[in-house]
């Protein structure tokens, strides 16, 4: 699934190529890639100049007049073509510009969207903190992570609390600060906050600069693949020498993910009690996850 560092990279690829271009055309072959307004709706955005094509979490944004916006989530399995999208991949949409580019999105699993905004500050409102950005600091993360009781590894992936970061990187960025993911989100001390706020940021850091994780479909705009994968120490690498002490990488799972990571050099953290020692209970892993749908309000038309 496309994270931060994938969609940071195709949002360098395509900012180029369509700023300043106006969009000529939106055609939708799959109806549902435009869920909930209808691609009736899409079509507001036709004439629009793109003044910039900017990120935020996850979600690529072509900014248009005032706050308006075209979205793009690419959620599992979506990609953006300036080519033939490899075979296999299913042409969802295109949207043609002014200088005569044509933008493919395409997806295998069809749960990517792509959506107007006639207003944007909502949505980018309600996603928590840009973990790359200056004024996201340690004392900040550690701010957010202190009032949640749930798995690190959780707390992580919820976009509402850091904005981008996936199941990826968040085992990336746990292993780097040797921190077990089942440790509850509020029980990290200070250390453990800043060696977590430095690994998150190096780890997506350096993701970027290899053009992001081609471990499934990602792909660049130009068919090319990123490489990032190639430096994982522990994400999709179950049984594989942990880099750290060569213990065999171990997959949990936690809220119906899999998370990677070495029980060596990420122990669950132990805590005194009279007479004996035991782990620190993290929260049960829970099945009754509520996704927060984001308000479409936004989207319509002012009454
Ligand atoms: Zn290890």
């Amino acid at each position: 699934m496309p994270e931060l560092p994938e969609v940071e990279t195709i949002r360098r690829a395509i900012e180029p190529r369509i700023a300043g271009a106006h969009i000529t055309a939106i055609s939708v072959q799959d109806a549902s890639v435009a869920a909930p307004d209808g691609p009736e709706f899409l079509q507001r955005a036709v004439g629009a100049t793109v003044r910039a094509v900017l990120r935020r979490g996850k979600h690529l944004i072509l900014l248009l007049s005032g706050n308006s916006g075209i979205v793009v989530h690419l959620r599992m399995t979506g990609a953006l073509f300036f080519c033939k999208p490899p075979a296999g991949m299913r042409v969802r949409a295109v949207l043609s510009f002014s200088n005569e580019e044509r933008l493919l999105f395409a997806d295998t699993r069809r749960l990517g969207k792509l959506q107007y905004y006639e207003n944007l500050k909502p949505l980018l409102v309600r996603l928590g903190p840009e973990p790359l950005d200056e004024d996201f600091t340690a004392e900040a993360l550690g701010r957010a992570l202190s009032r949640h009781h749930i798995p690190i590894k959780a707390a992580l992936l919820d976009q509402h609390i850091i904005a981008g970061v996936g199941n990826m990187y968040a085992d990336e960025a746990l292993f780097e600060a040797r921190i077990n993911p089942l440790t509850p989100a509020g029980a990290l001390d200070q250390v453990q906050v800043h060696r977590l706020w430095e690994s998150i940021r190096s780890v997506l850091g350096r993701a970027i600069e290899r053009q992001g994780a081609s471990v499934d479909t990602y792909w660049l705009p130009d068919g090319g693949r990123g490489t990032a994968h190639d430096a994982f120490c522990v994400a999709h690498r179950k049984g594989a020498p942990c880099p750290g002490c060569g213990l065999p990488i171990e997959r949990l799972m936690l809220r119906k993910r899999g998370a990677y990571h070495c029980p060596r050099c990420q122990p669950l953290p132990v805590q005194e009690t009279p007479g004996r020692r035991h782990p620190t209970q993290p929260s049960p892993p829970t099945n009754t996850d509520t996704k927060r749908k984001p308000s479409t309000a936004s989207r319509r038309p002012a009454q």
